[in-house]
């Protein structure tokens, strides 16, 4: 990564960048960092897709006073710096104003990505991508782009599996084999982790902790990978629209044409109606 290219990603980022917080009905943003214990229970404000997320009420509280707290400031050497646990994902970002994310999940696809890319260049719309690592590793150019267009590049794991059937050391295999492509492709190691399916588990909390990333799922799901057509991926995403929301759309597991133009569709709406497409940032970071 050359250093020019560096700065011109921070830049971006920094320019379009939004604090997440913990979610709930009712509950007022909390900031990621410097907030300690005080984020942890928190409600979630809608439920991820998927299986439920029976570890966060199967972990008693007792449970997390083992749990090593993490210093917070800057890791030493290259290394990951280690979280606190969160048993719950971020659901929603905290904050006033029309501020929305966009998250696109499970590729990059050479077939799709590249017009997302395209289409929020055109916008200059910053987003954040899930990748998985068998789908980076031979596409490291799309990654490379998305550092030098702004984009946040997040860990999915390798190969998209059901994490809460896993054993603890194929989770950690499949979180660190995907942080390292994205590493070498992308040229920083990625801060956010979001489970296939949403289907969270106590050690994809903690694993994800212990390799610096934060668990961040979505609060409205376009649920575009049904292909139910692209007027429906629209009215969802614009229905759903409000400040905070996060929506989780996909660009690679199949045919997501309709995504691709879904989002030719509602951003520039969604711009006009005064929202501001942004990434998360990391207070600590
Ligand atoms: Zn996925």
């Amino acid at each position: 990564m050359k250093k020019d290219q560096l700065l011109t990603r921070r830049r971006a980022l920094l320019a379009g960048t939004a604090v997440l917080g913990a979610a709930g009905a009712g509950t007022a943003g909390l900031l990621l960092s410097g907030s300690g214990p005080d984020t942890a229970p928190v409600r979630p404000a809608a439920p991820a897709a998927g299986p439920p997320a029976r570890a966060v009420e199967a972990v008693k509280p007792s449970a997390y006073r083992l749990a090593p707290l993490a210093g917070y400031g800057p890791p030493p050497g290259n290394g990951p710096q280690r979280l606190e646990v969160r048993h719950e994902p971020y659901l929603r970002m905290s904050g006033r104003g029309r501020t929305m994310l966009l998250t696109f999940d499970d590729g990059p696809d050479p077939r799709y990505t590249p017009h997302i890319l395209d289409t929020l260049a055109e916008y200059d719309v910053r987003a954040t991508f899930f990748v998985c690592g068998e789908q980076a590793d031979w596409n490291r150019r799309l990654l490379s782009r998305m550092a030098d267009e702004g984009h946040v590049v997040g860990n999915h794991t390798w190969s998209h599996p059901l994490l809460t059937k896993l054993t603890r050391s194929r989770i950690r295999s499949e979180m660190e084999r995907t942080t390292q492509v994205i590493v070498d492709a992308y040229g920083e190691r990625p801060q956010w982790f979001r489970a296939p399916y949403g289907a969270w588990n106590r050690a994809a909390f903690q694993l994800g902790a212990d390799l610096g990333m934060e668990p961040l799922a979505w609060t409205v799901d376009t649920n575009d990978w049904t292909r139910p057509g692209t007027r429906s991926i629209v009215r969802t995403v614009e229905s759903g629209a409000a400040p905070g929301v996060v929506v989780l759309s996909h660009d690679a597991g199949g045919n997501r044409s309709q995504s691709v133009q879904a989002l030719r569709d509602y951003l520039p709406r969604l711009l006009d109606s005064g929202y501001h497409l942004t990434v998360p940032r990391r207070t600590t970071a």
